[in-house]
């Protein structure tokens, strides 16, 4: 197949390109870096099946005719879009629309990156498909959550009313190497202050949950999921609940660090709780993710370790 990945240069963007590669595929990646970063596919820079464009999918493009169309475009992570507010509504609307277009156009199928975020701060545990869940319109986090929910409509609409061929994961946190190390994500700063022997800084009393999926299960649920026919949302997530507390002190274990645990207020409307409920994704994709946290964090300790080497290193 020939496969259109936008938000390519992103973390899951990125990696899901490296998996279709290996499967055979050839790969177009668009990203306009907004968050992303050419690091993350710099060792693609002589595959012939890769193609990179650096483009900002809220215009319309067109980069011929494609098999699927992977709609990975967003920033992700709450610092981001708290920045990007705008261009993080205008990709989950325009930027859709306009993948949506090409899949139409050239016939493609659609997998498009949702998000637990759809569930807002969850009043159902753990969380169901099924769940319309509990957003605020109008706070910090609805830049994002609703650009991630309009997508949804609109995905549906054109699954709905010009037949594209459309699915969706709704991805639960996930981690691994080239998260972006000043994204501000709790995996992220809490390796980087460990490793560097900061304090490790959790917010509220550190009660609230999640629940961390290692990025080669995500992937390789996104791509199950890519090859089932099933239109409706589907969790892809590691159903492994940890306050922030023990994550906390799982970072710390793994990374033999002595670094001291430091409070800070907590962020408005932050979650309490996070938990996907998988059963639809075992019985419909026979996936389970098989990588617990600790083992997870141990496979992403070189990436951080290299993130501060590359910091600290002298320039000339
Ligand atoms: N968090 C924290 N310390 C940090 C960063 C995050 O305690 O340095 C908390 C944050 O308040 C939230 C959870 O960790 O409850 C996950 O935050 P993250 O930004 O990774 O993603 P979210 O799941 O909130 O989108």
């Amino acid at each position: 197949m020939r496969v259109l990945v936008t938000g390519a240069a992103g973390f899951l963007g990125s990696h899901l390109t490296d998996a279709l590669l290996a499967e055979g595929h050839s790969v177009v990646g668009v990203d306009n870096l907004c968050t992303g970063s050419l690091e993350n596919i710099g060792h693609l820079q002589n595959e012939p099946r890769y193609t990179f464009v650096q483009q900002d999918i809220i215009e319309p493009f067109d980069l011929g005719p494609v098999d699927y169309v992977f709609n990975f475009a967003s920033p992700a992570s709450p610092v981001d879009y708290a920045r990007l507010g705008v261009e993080t509504l205008r990709v989950g609307s325009d930027g859709t629309r306009n993948a949506l277009n090409i899949a139409h156009r050239y016939q493609a199928k659609f997998l498009h990156a949702s998000t637990s975020e759809c569930y807002g701060d969850p009043a159902v545990h753990p969380q169901t498909e099924d769940y319309w869940g509990h957003v605020n319109p109008i706070g910090p986090r609805s830049v994002y959550d609703e650009a991630k929910r309009f997508s949804e409509a609109l995905i549906m609409a054109y699954h709905r009313y010009y037949h594209v061929d459309t699915r969706m994961v709704r991805i639960f946190n996930t981690y691994g190497p080239r998260l972006q190390k000043n994204d501000g994500r709790v995996i992220s700063n809490f390796m980087i202050q460990a490793l560097k022997g900061e304090d490790l800084t959790v917010y509220g009393e550190g009660k609230q949950t999640r629940s961390f999926c290692y990025v080669s299960d995500e992937v390789d649920g996104i791509l199950r999921l890519s090859r089932s026919k099933e239109h409706l949302p589907t969790n892809i997530g590691n159903p492994n609940e940890w306050t922030i507390i023990e994550c906390a002190k799982a970072v710390l274990k793994v990374t033999g660090s002595s670094s001291q645990i430091v409070y800070l207020p907590l962020p408005q409307d932050d979650p309490t709780q996070r938990q996907p409920n998988i059963s639809k994704a075992k019985r419909l994709l026979g996936w389970e993710p098989k990588i617990d946290l600790e083992t997870g964090l141990r496979l992403s300790l070189d990436y951080f370790r290299s993130c501060i080497a590359a910091e600290t290193a002298p320039t000339h």
